[in-house]
């Protein structure tokens, strides 16, 4: 895959973390990648991936996804940073989880999914939507992740189809597969409105994943091996995956 900027939110740990890591190793690593973080308390990592990328400038944001202010230096910092070239690809991978299940949900439960899980992507996307389409009109042609993109890390769990058929145990954090639901809804809006601008917007599961989120003992897949086959995936996305729903090797997921 090759894409000259990226902004991956949530980049401290888990999944984003291990984005930033193999993005920066591909042959051809993209010139610039924005890690954005909540608290500078864990960037041991990520500060380790900085340091030892060879062809990569990684860029370290501090950026709350439910901070307009947070998300408004981002945006200036990757303006000023990649210029008239734009973003090329932004993956909205914040995320959590809080585990309260019904009958005992609480405003505050769902309302904590809601702001991480659905409005941040919503603002992140608006707000770096100028640089996108910056980056989309140097190109013409059809939709591609080297062009312009948004991959939002959403869930199987936010299929309403499957709620409760495919997979029971995440009915355990309704506030979660709401949120992902909310999520799958929102961006299947934005890819509609920019379609004419070029922009490929899609929504992938990425698996169960061994992070924090996923958990050590029972998720399936390592998170090497996830992003490896998201990263693959998205190399051979055009506009027939636009506004789609899909699993991290791209087969297709009803809503
Ligand atoms: P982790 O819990 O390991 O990491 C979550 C990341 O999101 C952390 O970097 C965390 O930052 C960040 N984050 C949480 N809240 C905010 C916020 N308000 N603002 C900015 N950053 C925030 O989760 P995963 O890596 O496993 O998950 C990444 C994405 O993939 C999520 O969207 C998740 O829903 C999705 N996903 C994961 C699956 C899995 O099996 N792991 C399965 C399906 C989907 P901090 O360190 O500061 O908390």
């Amino acid at each position: 895959m090759k894409v000259e900027s990226v902004m991956i939110t949530g980049a401290n740990r888990g999944i984003g973390l291990e984005f930033v890591k193999q993005l920066s190793q591909l042959d051809e690593p993209p010139k610039y990648i924005f890690a954005t973080y909540r608290s500078a308390d864990s960037l041991k990592e990520l500060n380790g991936i900085k340091e030892s990328a060879q062809k990569t400038r990684i860029i370290l944001i501090k950026m709350d996804v439910t901070s307009l202010e947070e998300i408004e230096v981002a945006k200036q910092i990757v303006e000023e940073t990649v210029g008239d070239r734009g973003l090329n690809l932004l993956i909205n991978n914040a995320g959590a989880v809080k585990m309260v299940t019904f009958p005992n949900l609480t405003t505050e439960n769902l309302e904590f999914h809601y702001k991480i899980n659905t409005e941040g992507p919503i603002l992140v996307t608006q707000m770096m939507l100028p640089c996108l389409e910056k980056a989309a009109s140097l190109q013409s042609g059809g939709m591609s992740v080297s062009r312009a993109a948004i991959l939002n890390m959403t869930s199987l769990a936010g299929s309403i189809k499957n709620a409760g058929f495919e997979f029971t145990q995440d009915l355990h954090v309704p506030g979660y597969k709401i949120s992902k639901a909310a999520l799958n809804m929102a961006m299947r809006v934005i890819g509609a409105l920019v379609k004419d601008k070029g922009i490929l917007v899609v929504m992938m599961c990425p698996g169960w994943v061994k992070t924090d989120m996923g958990g050590r003992e029972n998720a399936q897949l390592e998170p090497e091996e996830s992003i490896a086959a998201m990263i693959k995936t998205l190399s051979t996305l055009d506009e027939s995956s636009h506004a789609c729903y899909m699993d991290r090797l791209g087969n297709p997921y009803p809503f």
